[in-house]
């Protein structure tokens, strides 16, 4: 398929062309059509899919279409993601998107001062890409009102209960209009994600896009059997053998993942965590530990570890096992 065959307006396809994607990745193939056709999508798909355009250039298409792009009315465009970094990326491709028409974005996020971002608010723009926290915060102070939103986008949907935020995700819907068309995107699909999927869309399309692949061959693996209550004492077993020099050490939960470091440090092994209760720097600080080899066992939960890359990593241990053999794949490589 070409993308001049997904009826987006001339200009999204010349600002396409520039960035030099030949052809529609699977997601944007299977949701463009969707979102032109003013349908919500429940999306299953992970970044480095394409999703971020599989979104923004039917978004921009209809604001096009629409002649919407008044900026002194207010948001017309919500779009909400976990982290700064993703905000920021997100940011760019709808700047990227827009070169060839007139319709601003722009990204807010805690952890920096405000000022910058409530001037531009004020200025009035189309598109809002924010993470929830400094959404809620500048909302509450009359920086911005959803009053005009008639695209809702929730990015990276399990990520985000992960880091907490679904308290302030119900905040935000209460504040929404409800007509509108939204868009829900999420890695993995669990029941607490799909409970809040209900609570956001309407008549849903499902898009899914599974990079579907297998363990590599080189890879060696066991399994222990053993119960819940032997599981620290059996792991601390495993970790007597030196030749283990290094090991990421997969928990389901945050807490977990916590317990097992604090069994571990009890025992003189340092060990440290990543999960979604960490603070980016303390996620950084430990990733960084661990490749340099300054400590010797890293306990990960999936979503935090999602899209780390430890070169030369010989052992993997699943503390509990995932419930889905995707993100079995994912822990131990491919
Ligand atoms: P995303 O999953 O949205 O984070 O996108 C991952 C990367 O793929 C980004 O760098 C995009 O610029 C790029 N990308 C998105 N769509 C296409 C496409 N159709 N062809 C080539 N690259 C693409």
């Amino acid at each position: 398929m070409k993308f001049d065959e997904l009826k987006l307006h001339p200009s999204l396809l010349k600002a396409v062309k520039d960035q030099n994607y030949l052809t529609p990745t699977k997601i944007q193939e299977k949701a463009i059509p969707l979102i032109l056709n003013k349908k919500d999508i429940l999306g299953s798909a992970q970044t480095g899919t394409g999703k971020t355009a599989a979104f923004a250039l039917p978004i921009l298409h209809h604001l096009i279409i629409e002649k919407k792009q008044n900026s002194k009315i207010s948001v017309q465009v919500l779009i909400v993601t976990p982290t700064r970094e993703l905000a920021i990326q997100i940011g760019e491709s709808f700047t990227s998107y827009s070169k060839y028409i007139d319709i601003k974005n722009t990204v807010i996020f805690g952890g920096v001062k405000q000022g910058k971002q409530t001037e531009i608010l004020q200025k009035g723009v189309d598109i809002l890409i924010a993470t929830p926290g400094r959404l809620l915060d500048l909302m509450g102070q009359g920086f911005i009102s959803l009053k005009n939103v008639s695209y809702f986008v929730l990015d990276e949907a399990d990520r985000m209960l992960d880091m907490g935020f679904i308290n302030d995700i119900k905040k935000l819907l209460e504040k929404l209009p409800s007509k509108r068309q939204s868009l829900f995107f999420s890695a993995t699909m669990p029941s607490n994600i799909i409970k809040l999927s209900n609570s956001i869309l309407n008549d849903p399309e499902k898009v899914a896009v599974h990079q579907i692949s297998t363990t590599a061959e080189t890879i060696k693996q066991v399994i222990y059997y053993t119960n819940k209550s032997d599981k620290k004492d059996l792991l601390n077993h495993i970790l007597n053998d030196k030749i283990i020099t290094q090991v990421l050490v997969f928990c389901r939960t945050k807490h977990g993942a916590d317990r097992v470091v604090r069994n571990l440090t009890k025992i003189r092994i340092d060990a440290a965590a990543i999960h979604g209760d960490k603070s980016q720097v303390q996620r950084q600080r430990a990733l960084q530990s661990f490749k340099e080899k300054r400590i010797r066992v890293l306990v990960a939960t999936d979503i935090a570890a999602r899209g780390i890359d430890i070169d030369k990593l010989n052992y993997v241990i699943n503390y509990d096992i995932p419930n889905e053999a995707e993100t079995y794949v994912h822990r131990i490589g491919r």
